[in-house]
């Protein structure tokens, strides 16, 4: 490939790419991400799994019982939210944790969940086992960046939904640069006009799965729920981010779909969770068994 190859990356050439960049500077072997007595990479499915929202504590019980019932070890779920817009925001934020903490000490599940800004980091760090930045966030380069990266913190950065591929590596290299390598990428779908209407809310960028397989040395997962915004979607998705080659996915559901107090049009139920696991760990099996 040469330099003229690299449209767009005006100030990132080939060589940049290839030498500078901690992100891009691997020989094909990619980062497994160490979680506690689990590893994110490209050698096992991983499944992070769980409601949008902390509701309650019935509510994160019964969703981390399917999550073990699938042999998962991740369970999401939002104390804090960001919201699309500034009607009151239902997120229970410390109480939230609370319920994480008990629901984490109760089932020995690892915990997924987001932190909004630098402030809350460290009660966040208590409870979560992978901090989520989400992609509201994707720019928060000089507050909730060093934040996360002052211990280290696995995180989950996912991909803003108006960047390209560019602004995305660039992102990921911040984090790296503040010295944090506990880096999983995860596109979660990108805005386009015509998406804005009821049939769908974003679309999921399968193209840059191997793109970023290409230029990173880090783990990418799938997010179909939120890249759909409809639940019908969510299980075709799934299968279409296995099938690009993330090494797993962060899905929603919810013990109660109808009840689901944030993204409630995305949320699938048990029975589907159930049943898009078990589809995507065969998708997976066909691609990784040799
Ligand atoms: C979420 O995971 O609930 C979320 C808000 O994700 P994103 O930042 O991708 O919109
Ligand atoms: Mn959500």
């Amino acid at each position: 490939m040469n330099s003229s190859e690299f449209v767009g990356f005006k100030d990132v050439s080939k060589e940049d790419l290839e030498k500078k960049l901690t992100l891009s500077s691997f020989k094909g072997n990619y980062s497994s991400i160490k979680v506690r007595d689990s590893t994110i990479s490209y050698d096992n499915f991983t499944l992070i799994a769980g409601p949008c929202t902390v509701e309650s504590y019935d509510q994160m019980m019964k969703s981390a019982e399917a999550v073990l019932k699938v042999g998962g070890k991740f369970l999401r779920g939002g104390a804090y939210k960001p919201l699309t817009f500034p009607v009151p925001n239902p997120a229970l934020e410390e109480k939230g944790l609370d319920i994480l903490k008990r629901v984490k000490e109760e089932t020995g599940l690892y915990i997924v969940t987001e932190a909004l800004c630098g402030k809350d980091v460290p009660k966040v760090r208590e409870v979560a086992d992978i901090i989520q930045l989400g992609s509201r966030n994707m720019h928060n380069y000089w507050d909730l960046y060093p934040a996360i990266a002052e211990q280290k913190t696995p995180v989950l950065l996912k991909r803003h939904f108006g960047v390209g591929l560019r602004e995305y590596l660039g992102a990921a290299e911040w984090m790296l640069h503040y010295g944090n390598p506990n880096v999983i990428l995860c596109e979660r779908g990108i805005a386009a006009s015509h998406t804005h209407d009821d049939n769908a809310r974003f679309i999921l960028d399968v193209n840059i799965i191997p793109a970023l397989k290409k230029y990173t040395h880090l783990p990418v997962i799938c997010d179909p729920s939120h890249a759909a915004g409809v639940s019908d979607y969510v299980p075709s998705l799934a299968y279409a981010g296995i099938g690009a080659g993330a090494c797993g996915l962060i899905i929603e559901f919810h013990p109660e779909p109808e009840k689901s107090v944030v993204d409630k049009n995305q949320a699938i139920s048990v029975e589907t969770f159930f049943d898009v696991v078990k589809k995507s760990k065969k998708i997976w099996s066909v691609l990784h068994d040799s």
